[in-house]
């Protein structure tokens, strides 16, 4: 019989590969890097949207008791999710909403998952933490809030407005008595994670009213004071109104001064959704557009968007901490070192999260590395990208929606006799089996429209001309097919 030493000799022996030499993690990182150095390399080559649905399952036959080498992993995640599909990295993403995936998010990934460093508490990771309150600070300026507001990283949009949602029900002392009585002022175009966040947060009786949209689809204010007033004669509790700062579908900015002022004297929270559109106020051009934001209780705003991150980085910025605070925050014994309330707000008080992904590096070395301006200017393109775009789509023939207020584009084709519905519906599936370029279509009111959302940081006028050209060849493909 072994004894407990040899044992331990034993398992440490067997899992000591968890713990690679030098040797093995420079030939892997050598292998990663020119993976990733030849997928940056053909992106302006390779198509935007791969149909690869059909095929069989591949994921089936993959054994975990098995292994296998670096490349053999490499070549896998080739051919079985790199190269089928949309590519989201590509400037020839053109459709829901892009953001590309700057270089740098990967480094900051990369050593945030080195270094690990704790950043739920302020306690474990007094620098994680502080770097992490550091960027929610700047965001906070940007949009006009005062020092004492705050927020909280979070993995995307969604968990942002669900965390904002959750603090206006808390502060707003929403019980499960009065949800029914309560109510909710969003319009149509309100990004659908809204709803989805309500649910989650037990409001999903609470009384929804989509208020009426002006020609631009941005909320018509007097329809909703209105509303406000007609609800509140009635006996019911407006308690919450989101108002959109760049829709997903026309990228509008709904009139949020005006929205502020309501939502003030009917003593509502204003949630401003800026995922999509927030960070456009870097702008100079489009800040005037943004009046009135600093006026909201709580914005919600994307760097996986805006600011052209990976995927995995969204950020809620609330004015009252106390109130984030009391929807947050936890106490357990096991806890009790950490539990302490330092001058420095601990995320994990802010967010459903504990431990967390240390989010803050994938934004903080990128803003270190590049400074502000070339976003700013890789904005301002994309506005005039979309400017650009609206120009041009006309003369092919093609009916246009608002203005862009920022930078997505509505279109359908209406040169035609054949029932537009029909004659868009099939331009959008042959958009797709095309693939140069990726677009997306959107149902506006029982009428089919293809977007153009621009806000790749990769998306160039070179990239848009292609998409036109895209969009010519489709059409004549598609007259073929319904005159055939
Ligand atoms: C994308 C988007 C969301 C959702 O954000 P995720 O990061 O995808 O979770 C919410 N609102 C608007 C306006 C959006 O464009």
């Amino acid at each position: 019989m072994s004894s407990i030493e040899d044992k331990l000799r034993d398992f440490e022996a067997q899992s000591s590969v968890l713990e690679p030499s030098e040797v093995q993690r420079n030939d892997w990182m050598k292998q990663v890097t020119e993976y990733a150095g030849s997928f940056i390399d053909a992106l302006e080559d390779d198509h935007a949207f791969v149909d690869g649905y059909q095929r069989d399952n591949p994921f089936d036959n993959v054994d975990f008791n098995t292994t296998v080498d670096m490349k053999e992993a490499l070549q896998f995640l080739k051919e079985e999710v790199d190269s089928i599909g949309l590519n989201p990295a590509s400037g020839g993403h053109v459709g829901y909403i892009p953001g590309g995936g700057i270089y740098p998010t990967a480094i900051g990934d990369y050593l945030a998952a080195i270094t690990n460093r704790y950043a739920g508490i302020f306690f474990g990771g007094p620098g994680a933490v502080r770097l992490e309150n550091k960027l929610i600070q700047w965001m906070c300026s940007l949009i006009g809030f005062p020092e004492s507001a705050h927020g909280n990283l979070c993995s995307g949009g969604s968990i942002a407005n669900l965390i904002a949602i959750c603090t206006a029900r808390d502060k707003k002392a929403i019980r499960s008595k009065m949800v029914d009585q309560s109510v909710v002022y969003l319009t149509a175009q309100t990004h659908h994670c809204v709803q989805k966040a309500l649910r989650i947060a037990g409001l999903d009786e609470v009384i929804i009213r989509y208020i009426d949209m002006d020609a631009q689809y941005r909320m018509d204010v007097k329809a909703l004071e209105k509303q406000l007033k007609q609800d509140t004669s009635d006996g019911l509790r407006p308690f919450l109104i989101v108002a959109s700062a760049g829709t997903t579908d026309a990228g509008a900015v709904d009139p949020l001064d005006p929205i502020a002022d309501l939502s003030e004297a009917y003593d509502c929270w204003l949630h401003v959704d800026g995922a999509y559109g927030g960070f456009f106020i870097l702008v100079d051009e489009l800040k005037d557009r943004f009046q009135g934001i600093e006026r909201a209780d709580s914005v919600a705003i994307d760097p996986h968007k805006g600011l052209f991150l990976s995927y995995g980085l969204g950020v809620i910025l609330i004015k009252d901490v106390e109130a984030m605070y009391q929807s947050h925050f936890y106490k357990a014994s096991y806890m009790q070192d950490a539990q302490e309330r330092f001058s420095d707000l601990s995320p994990a008080d802010l967010s459903p999260e504990l431990t967390k992904h240390y989010r803050g590096l994938r934004l903080w070395l990128p803003l270190r590395l590049f400074g502000i301006a070339p976003f700013k200017a890789a904005l301002a393109e994309k506005y005039y990208l979309a400017q650009y775009f609206y120009r041009e789509i006309q003369k092919l023939g093609f009916e246009v929606g608002p203005k862009p207020d920022l930078s997505v584009v509505l279109y359908r084709y209406a040169d035609t006799d054949i029932d537009l519905n029909l004659f868009n519906k099939q331009l959008t599936q042959e958009i797709h089996k095309d693939g140069r370029v990726f677009l997306s279509s959107t149902n506006l009111q029982g009428e089919e429209w293809i977007r153009a959302a621009i806000l790749s940081f990769r998306t160039h006028r070179s990239t848009i001309d292609r998409c036109l050209e895209m969009i010519a060849d489709c059409v004549e493909r598609v007259k073929l097919q319904l005159t055939a």
